[in-house]
């Protein structure tokens, strides 16, 4: 059956000449080929998946009409997108529809010749897709990894990866020293800024014809939800809690993660940098899991105020600790051009070291802090940011108060209807203290104790599919004594 799917092309879409919206067309094609199936001779049947649906809200984008074009012996699909989020989605089925075992393909084995990467996927041109759909999905579920960066993909954004490279992907980079440094990024989709700084900083060294000090291993993580501008896809795991040490249930992402460690663990490290983004207005900082001094000349290296920290669990940090020294790095806002440059810096600056000291740290190079709960939601409650209606309304000034000594009695936030304590709170063990640091009082939640908070988003989506924010300490008083 899969010899006699037709190639799809992607077709110009006139109504959405928006660049985001093609990009989610892209990642349409991209991500649900294998859900299109030849059902008669005359063409081909697709359906829109519920994870589409979904990124279509997150976007305000509403596909109104599907069209399919034939071109030769080749069938494109179009879709209209209107960008009015009170339409509703009324996908029209092109043919009939016939869903296909999506599984029955996967593999997590690589192909023999999966090293070469796709060419882009785009919408505008009449590009034939790359590869079968089987081929794809299989690409998607297992870890690509090449010797060389591929002609163009440093031009490319974090959004067209997904068309080039299929998949996550390692590329190892020879350098004069070795063991190499490990950088990862995009491990959450929409936060550009590491695949920015390399990009910057490879074209850098190429420009100027000089070989990289180190050798560099670089991971590029969740191509598909850049693609879509997101954490992760609706039917995807958080691939920064997804590392050896994991809490949640596997997945075949867990085993991709698992291979690269133990890749790793063959080859030797010299040090690891997970680059992330985060939403609030925090500074930039970088955390570890370890208390170490070599981990602490590595973090403050990049800011002076670094967040130790051992929940959650299955984060990249944590796993290369195991290996070397490792820090994860939260380099502000998205785009941000000084996180960008701040992270290029930091980079060039590890490439050029020899070794990571073993010596304490002076103290007054460091403000060490510890995260000491993690807050949520409780799924059942229903939030919105004031001045919007919702059964809990947080207050839209709860950014500021990032990395901010916040006194006891501080309000996040009001409920509207009688609930119980609506925050779900856990220390690093896992335990619930939920009215530790909460009280509801007057139908207002506040600060129970002096704490200081850190990744405080008004994103309602990172609130859901993440946390609302995490409570820290200084190091000090909470961290266990050193062996
Ligand atoms: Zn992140």
């Amino acid at each position: 059956m899969v010899s006699s799917i037709p190639t799809p092309i992607a077709v110009p879409n006139e109504s959405a000449g928006d660049t985001q919206a093609k990009h989610l067309f892209s990642l349409f094609l991209h991500h649900h080929l294998s859900a299109i199936e030849p059902s008669d001779e005359a063409g081909l049947t697709f359906a829109f998946p519920e994870s589409w649906h979904a990124q279509c809200r997150q976007h305000e984008y509403l596909p109104t009409q599907t069209k399919q074009v034939f071109v030769g012996s080749r069938i494109g699909i179009g879709i209209e997108i209107d960008r009015s989020r009170n339409q509703r989605l009324t996908p029209q089925i092109i043919k009939t529809y016939s869903p296909r075992s999506a599984t029955a393909h996967a593999s997590t084995a690589k192909p023999p010749n999966e090293d070469k990467p796709t060419p882009m996927m785009t919408v505008s041109s009449h590009q034939s897709a790359p590869t079968q759909p089987t081929a794809r999905q299989s690409a998607c579920k297992a870890l690509r990894e090449l010797d060389h960066i591929p002609d163009g993909l440093l031009d490319l954004e974090a959004q067209e990866l997904a068309g080039a490279l299929g998949g996550p992907t390692l590329i190892l980079l020879p350098g004069q020293r070795e063991p190499a440094l490990f950088i990862s990024v995009l491990m959450h989709g929409n936060e550009t800024v590491g695949w920015d700084a390399m990009r910057r900083l490879l074209l850098g060294y190429r420009e100027q014809g000089r070989a990289l000090p180190r050798a560099i291993c670089l991971f590029i993580g969740n191509v598909e939800a850049a693609a879509a501008g997101m954490r992760h896809l609706p039917q995807q795991p958080d691939y920064n809690r997804i590392w050896p040490g994991s809490e949640l249930a596997p997945t075949p992402e867990h085993a991709i993660m698992n291979s690269v460690v133990q890749r790793m663990q063959q080859r030797g490290l010299f040090a690891s940098i997970d680059l992330h983004n985060n939403t609030g207005a925090n500074p930039h900082y970088a955390c570890v899991n370890v208390i170490d001094n070599r981990f602490l000349h590595l973090a403050t290296l990049f800011s002076r105020t670094v967040v130790y920290f051992l929940r959650p669990r299955g984060v990249q940090s944590q796993a290369m600790a195991q290996l070397c020294p490792a820090v994860t790095l939260e380099c502000g806002k998205v785009h941000n051009q000084h996180g960008i440059d701040h992270a290029v810096e930091f980079i060039d600056a590890c490439l050029h070291l020899s070794h990571l000291p073993d010596q304490p740290v002076p103290a007054h190079d460091i403000d060490l802090f510890h995260t000491v709960a993690q807050v949520k939601i409780a799924p059942q409650i229903d939030f919105r940011f004031a001045p919007n209606q919702a059964t809990l309304m947080l207050s839209p000034e709860l950014e500021r108060m990032n990395f901010r000594e916040l006194p006891a009695g501080t309000a996040l936030g009001r409920c509207t209807e009688r609930t119980g304590l609506p925050f779900e709170v856990k220390d690093e063990g896992g335990r619930h203290i939920d009215s530790k640091y909460f009280i509801l009082e007057d139908g207002e939640i506040r600060l129970r104790l002096p704490v200081m908070p850190a990744m405080l988003t008004c994103d309602e989506t990172i609130v859901r599919q993440d946390c609302l924010c995490y409570l820290m300490e200084r190091y000090d008083q909470h961290v266990p004594k050193r062996a």
